[in-house]
């Protein structure tokens, strides 16, 4: 028996936790491909590769090795007047494989410091090119782009960050539309900044998925009006959509990408903002004063770009974007039956992603708080990790899983929402 669970409630705040209420966590004590392993021996599937970052499976041979040599030769530099090859050489392959038009790569931690760059990026650039009230950036409803500041205040304050409201810069939020998009901007006139969005999929929103349409639309709306539209790719990024970018998919450059957890392969903290050079060129200057004032200790730190090169080379070798098709539609296809069932509601499909709502009964307005922690009980019990976004049951497994697995993650999403009393 394991007194782990016992010892983290004494030291431990977890994120995204309400301590004392929710089930003790998971005690697990290794990991294998699709397989999480728990102090006593049971084995889950990771139907949520370990929130959206495992890509390729758990502790894959090629990255292990790429981060166990990489750690021995150079584990770590700053990156503000140095420079490394796994650095340099990521950037080359990155760029050679994102939508045209982008062409340079800033590293940084993690998602929500990929997507403060970007914001960061954008805003002092319309300084550098004079036009200074150009400060509020449209977002869309339900977005969500990381717990940091400039990140929560992009994203929909509802559900999680009501209380930092006051704190938070001004952005015009909008339905994904359009109109209410072609609206937003002309009412900000030339206070717009630019568009900030999930591409296709909005994950945290409930595995919302968008069209293609509105996807091209809102690049011809901010094309018309010069501004920069950022295309958060911190989850659908390397495959989940079916295509290795979600703008890829729906045929249209951004100009700025935010990348992260896929692109170690879900192994190391990584992140890259990917930039054009126009928007690059508009830092240059004689003056010092104008560079980008932005950097973290860990800024491309050569072990995690090791591991993020290995990464890339198995996804390119094992067509990871197909892989991922093969899961999600495996298990959307064997759930099709439950479309008409009673608590089933919009059951969908993007790539590497299948989920349906749960219909949660009217005037039971306390019934969905006890909803999302059964389910993952019982998910557990049934021997696959899942993490339902409030009523919203989804798949998001890593592209190692078997056609066998797929079955298996399938059927217990089934068996959730038919046991439902
Ligand atoms: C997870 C996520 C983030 C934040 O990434 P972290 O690495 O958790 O900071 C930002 N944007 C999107 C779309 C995400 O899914």
């Amino acid at each position: 028996m394991s007194d782990l669970p016992e010892r983290d409630a004494r030291v431990i705040w977890h994120p995204y936790t309400q301590h004392g209420i929710e089930a003790a966590p998971l005690p697990v004590v290794r990991a294998n491909g699709a397989w999480l392993e728990l102090a006593d021996g049971t084995r889950l599937l990771d139907g949520i590769s370990s929130w959206w970052a495992t890509l390729h499976g758990h502790s894959h041979p090629a990255l292990v090795a790429a981060i166990s040599e990489q750690a021995a030769r150079l584990d770590h530099v700053l990156f503000a007047g140095a420079t490394h090859e796994p650095a340099v050489q990521l950037a080359e392959r990155l760029l050679a494989i994102v939508p045209e038009g982008l062409s340079r790569v800033f590293y940084s931690d993690d998602g929500s410091t990929a997507v403060e760059a970007a914001l960061k990026m954008v805003l002092q650039s319309w300084v550098h090119r004079e036009q200074p009230d150009r400060r509020v950036f449209v977002a869309l409803d339900g977005a969500y782009h990381g717990d940091t500041f400039g990140a929560m205040a992009a994203g929909d304050p509802d559900p999680f960050f009501r209380p930092f409201e006051s704190m938070m810069f001004e952005v015009r939020r909008v339905p994904t539309n359009a109109a209410a998009l072609a609206q937003a901007f002309d009412e900000l006139g030339d206070r717009a900044a630019g568009f900030i969005f999930e591409p296709l999929l909005q994950g945290a929103a409930g595995m919302r998925v968008m069209s293609v349409e509105f996807v091209q639309q809102a690049r011809r709306l901010c094309d018309e009006r010069g501004l920069p539209m950022i295309a958060d790719e911190v989850m659908t990024g390397f495959g989940r959509t079916g295509s290795m970018f979600a703008c890829e998919r729906a045929g249209i450059s951004p100009d700025v990408m935010c990348l992260a957890k896929g692109l170690t392969g879900g192994m190391l903290s990584l992140a890259a903002t990917l930039a054009t050079e126009e928007l690059f060129e508009s830092f240059l200057h004689h003056e010092r004063s104008r560079f980008f004032p932005h950097g973290h200790t860990f800024t491309a730190n050569p072990i995690a770009c090791a591991v993020a090169l290995a990464s890339l080379e198995v996804s390119l070798a094992n067509d990871v974007p197909a892989q991922l098709e093969r899961i999600g539609r495996g298990v959307f296809e064997q759930l099709a039956d439950l479309e008409d069932h009673e608590r089933v509601a919009d059951l969908r499909h993007l790539g590497g992603m299948a989920a349906f709502d749960i219909v949660v009964p009217e005037g039971q307005a306390g019934y969905l708080s006890d909803l999302t922690p059964h389910l993952r009980r019982e998910a557990v019990r049934h021997g696959v990790l899942l993490r339902p976004l409030g009523n919203v049951l989804y798949a998001l497994p890593p592209a190692c899983l078997t056609d066998e697995q797929v079955t298996k993650v399938a059927s217990v999403m089934r068996h959730l929402v038919t046991t439902l009393a």
